[in-house]
């Protein structure tokens, strides 16, 4: 794993807004504008998705992302595809060093699978998605709903799948202060989850917030 700094400061940053814990996201980024996630406390998982400006079709690919690279974690010189094979943005920096994009986000649904039925009332990733599109679609007038939801990036979040090909929860390897940075390959839309989940270790079990960035 090899970790990449950013030359950029963040006084020199153009937007700097904190994603309070657990709180969904929706914003926008302009191609060639740099952005940056940080984790500001440490081992917080921030599932996050990107539609092509103005669309509700073109949007982040995982199969098409992981198919490019043949690697299944995310670092510096990942190209995130889109699903119709085009570069949406590229990755630049990364002081984390690996992020998932295989276990998804958490939903009421898994809650109950995953924990138990009385979990299935907790916030969760699936619920934040909602929201925000459904907020961000009555500003701009857009219908998104469900079926614009597709296989999620989780930053900083620790998924090691084992030579057996299973799938596994681990502690996270992120820690406070430690970002990931992007840079637009073409105008698009970011939909974050600052994951609220209380059950599992990709938060430590205490959701804290996150900060984003961006430059011109
Ligand atoms: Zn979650």
């Amino acid at each position: 794993m090899s970790l990449v700094e950013s030359s950029l400061h963040a006084s020199r940053a153009l937007r700097r807004e904190i994603v309070g814990a657990g709180e969904p996201y929706m914003g926008s980024i302009k191609k060639g504008q740099h952005f940056r996630i940080v984790d500001l406390e440490g081992n917080q998982a921030v599932d996050t998705l990107f539609y092509r400006a103005g669309t509700l079709e073109e949007r982040y690919s995982a199969q098409d992302t992981i198919r490019a690279q043949s690697n299944i974690y995310l670092t510096t010189g990942t190209r995130l595809l889109s699903n119709e094979g085009r570069t949406m943005l590229t990755i630049v920096a990364d002081t984390c060093g690996r992020h998932d994009t295989l276990g998804g986000a958490c939903s009421a649904e898994s809650n109950t699978v995953r924990y138990a039925l009385e979990k299935r009332h907790m916030h969760s990733c699936r619920d934040n998605f909602l929201i925000a599109l459904a907020r961000w679609g009555s500003q701009h007038a857009v219908g998104f709903s469900k079926r614009d939801l597709a296989s999620n990036i989780n930053f900083f979040m620790n998924v090691p799948v084992t030579p057996a090909g299973k799938l596994t929860f681990a502690d996270g390897i992120s820690s406070a202060g430690r970002y990931v940075e992007m840079r637009a390959e073409m105008d698009v839309t970011v939909l974050i989850s600052n994951c609220p989940q209380l059950n599992n270790p990709c938060n430590a079990y205490n959701p804290t917030p996150i900060e984003l960035m961006v430059w011109d």
